[in-house]
């Protein structure tokens, strides 16, 4: 079984499960909600459970992920689905990506019980392309799914909006999001970045990584300043002892699992400079001996140890290895 369903997503899915069990779901359905609280997952969801031929009942009409067509669709390049979205250059849904999608609609079907259609974004289709989509919506081809997604809903033509049910997508409640931020081993505290991003929790968490790379782009430069002998040990280590041990373990860990790959051939060279110089200092050491080193002081971090001590005997593992 594929497709996640966030809990405040669970009316709406249910609600509309239940319409097409009973023949009743329209053709063309309209969501609308706010973008950081994970509404393209409910879309592809309900995409995949459009497309898949045994839905499982158990579970509300989710696809089986096992079928023939859930195949396809993971894929990637399944006949009977179009996704249409704005080219990130352009911004504009254009009247030839909707004539496209008119042709498409006019094709038999493949794999599936449905040809299933996703307009992300359907705001930002011109005029000329809103008004290529209507045909579509007034005269829909049988076994059509037409969804579209706006987080601007209020911008499509009245004559879009009132060909297709319009389906308001709340946000989650506090505890709902804040249940999923504390599943996410955030960094910062959740309720902080919960009302930092007004209440939606993919931007919460996205809120929360942006500092954390930023903190670790920190980390990676402060440690090659260490191994250049461009600062002491002890200017680093200060600032070292007032982060958190295990996410600076994890961070050197991490990095020494992934100069151990690089060094083997084929391995895609790092974007980052930091990283890669990271890579690059890693392999002219023990990466081995470091690695146990750092693992054994990992067992040691949530003891309660002089934080600055802990940061030193940390960075002198690298100049000694
Ligand atoms: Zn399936």
């Amino acid at each position: 079984m594929t497709g996640k369903v966030y809990p405040w997503h669970q009316f709406t899915w249910s609600k509309l499960q239940g319409a097409r069990t009973d023949g009743r779901l329209p053709h063309a359905l309209l969501f609308s909600g706010d973008e950081g609280c994970g509404h393209e997952t409910l879309m592809q969801s309900l995409v995949k459970s459009f497309l898949c031929l045994m839905p499982v009942d158990d579970a509300e009409g989710q696809a089986c992920g096992t079928c023939r067509s859930c195949q396809v669709f993971e894929s990637g390049a399944h006949p009977d689905y179009k996704m249409i979205a704005a080219p990130a250059d352009k911004q504009v849904i254009s009247v030839d990506q909707i004539r496209g999608l008119n042709h498409f609609l006019e094709l038999s079907r493949s794999y599936s019980p449905s040809r299933v259609v996703l307009i992300h974004e359907a705001g930002r289709m011109n005029i000329n392309a809103a008004n290529s989509l209507l045909k579509s919506l007034e005269e829909p081809s049988a076994d059509t799914h037409i969804l579209l997604f706006s987080s601007r809903a209020s911008t499509l033509l009245p004559t879009i909006r009132s060909r297709c049910q319009q389906i308001r997508l709340p946000l989650p409640s506090s505890e709902q999001a804040l249940a999923w931020l504390h599943a996410q081993s955030l960094t910062q505290d959740a309720e902080l970045l919960l009302n930092l991003a007004g209440g939606k929790p993919m931007q919460a968490l996205a809120l929360d990584s942006g500092e954390l790379i930023a903190a670790r782009k920190l980390w990676q430069q402060q440690l090659l300043a260490v191994i250049n002998r461009d600062k002491s040990i002890a200017e680093v280590g200060s600032e070292w002892a007032k982060q958190s041990k295990e996410q600076l373990l994890d961070w050197q860990l991490n990095t020494l699992h992934h100069a151990l790959r690089y060094s083997l051939a084929g391995a895609v060279v790092p974007e980052e400079p930091e990283t890669l110089a990271l890579y690059e200092a890693a392999s002219g050491r023990n990466v081995w001996a470091l690695y146990d080193e750092l693992l054994e002081m990992k067992g040691l971090a949530t003891h309660p140890l002089n934080n600055q001590l802990f940061a030193e005997n940390m960075l002198s593992l690298w100049l000694k290895s």
